[in-house]
């Protein structure tokens, strides 16, 4: 498994190395954006560990580059503090998730492999992967894109396999656990608000109005609900 480790910080970069290399992980470090395109456009990465606040461009602007050329592979983003601006602003640049610094090292192991073993399942679309659709939406498993009405939407993978999964159990309550082991390959105790971005991220996508959802609802306290026929 190659990782991309693109973070300017040179021992949080040294450290990571370090404990990957232990995990028998290869990885390659970029201490800035440029040169993390430039690696990633030489080499065949299975993930990409990204800092936010890089010199030159930063991560937001390397992880919306990424994805312009690739949908799938997963990308761990590294965000400066708890700010909600940064973690739904990284979502829509295209990543699969974000841990805030300083991260406790297990923790990031934890979300790295749990992300390299759902990469695993990368497999092109087979026959029982058609398209589904829902009120206005057409959803594509050959090129992840939502159709939504005259708009389109490229989705990223964990995007797809999210809706998808939501799909798969129309009206039934599934719980953020159950969504982080199925969908993220995390255990399920990780503590994360991965799930609730994630949906938001959703919401903006597949609802006519994303404050007043009406497919992907939330069920207090326990998770979401997803309803196809409205
Ligand atoms: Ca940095």
């Amino acid at each position: 498994m190659k990782i991309l480790v693109v973070e300017d910080e040179e021992h949080i970069a040294q450290g990571l190395v370090f404990n990957f290399e232990l995990e028998q992980y290869q990885a390659t470090v970029a201490p800035t954006g440029e040169e993390a395109l430039r690696l990633f456009g030489e080499g065949d990465y299975d993930l990409i560990l990204l800092d936010v606040m890089l010199p030159g461009i930063d991560g937001f602007e390397v992880a919306r580059a990424i994805r312009q050329v690739d949908a799938r592979v997963p990308i761990l983003m590294l965000t400066a503090m708890a700010a909600d601006e940064d973690r739904i602003a990284g979502l829509e640049c295209g990543v699969d998730d974000y841990l805030t610094k300083p991260f406790v090292l297990k923790e990031l192991m934890l979300r790295v492999a749990g992300l390299l073993r759902r990469a695993a399942w990368q497999a092109p679309a087979t026959p029982d992967q058609r398209s589904f659709s829902f009120g206005q939406a057409e959803i594509n498993p050959e090129n992840l894109s939502a159709q939504i009405g005259a708009r389109t939407h490229q989705l990223t993978r964990i995007e797809f396999d999210l809706l998808r999964y939501f799909m798969m159990r129309p009206g039934r309550l599934v719980s953020r656990k159950e969504l982080l082991t199925a969908v993220w390959g995390y255990e399920p105790n990780t503590a994360t608000r991965t799930v609730d971005t994630f949906v938001l991220r959703l919401r903006k996508i597949i609802e006519p109005h994303p404050s007043k959802p009406v497919f992907l609802i939330s069920i207090r306290g326990a998770g979401y609900q997803f309803n196809p026929e409205i």
